[in-house]
């Protein structure tokens, strides 16, 4: 059991699209698509400061088509031998820290926002990698 923080204010708690398959509408075509989401959603509005879920350090700062401005984070103290934790933030406006930088969890890293092409909306999503495959991340808070 990991014993992560909500890595935003509790008013974003509710989570708007939860880890796991889900439908969707693919442009025009009439029969719904199921696709795989590998982390949970929190509507919030654009700038929406945020922290990571656990103290760690940047292993990862990219900009993806579909996911936007991108933090992974990795969390060497909370992983055990043969495996490794970390966590992803997509969709982001603004990141405030630099790769390889260790971050605490009462920091805020970034902010949120709307970037990249698979958002329908603010909002911030994250995920939960344990050896470079997704868990559920409501498993991880309390
Ligand atoms: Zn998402």
């Amino acid at each position: 059991m990991l014993n992560f923080g909500f890595p935003l204010s509790t008013e974003y708690e509710r989570i708007s699209s939860a880890f796991g398959w889900r439908w969707i509408q693919l442009g025009e075509m009439t029969v719904p698509v199921r696709q795989f989401h590998p982390g949970q959603d929190h509507g919030c509005p654009i700038g929406t400061l945020g922290k990571v879920a656990y103290k760690g350090h940047v292993s990862k700062i990219w900009e993806g088509y579909r996911a936007g401005r991108c933090l992974e984070i990795t969390h060497p103290t909370c992983s055990i031998p043969g495996f490794l934790v970390q966590t992803v933030y997509y969709h982001l406006n603004k990141i405030y820290f630099k790769y390889l930088q260790q971050i605490g969890s009462d920091e805020i890293a970034y902010e949120t926002g709307n970037s990249g092409k698979w958002t329908t909306g603010p909002h911030l999503h994250w995920g939960v990698k344990v050896n470079n495959r997704f868990i559920d991340p409501r498993i991880c808070y309390n």
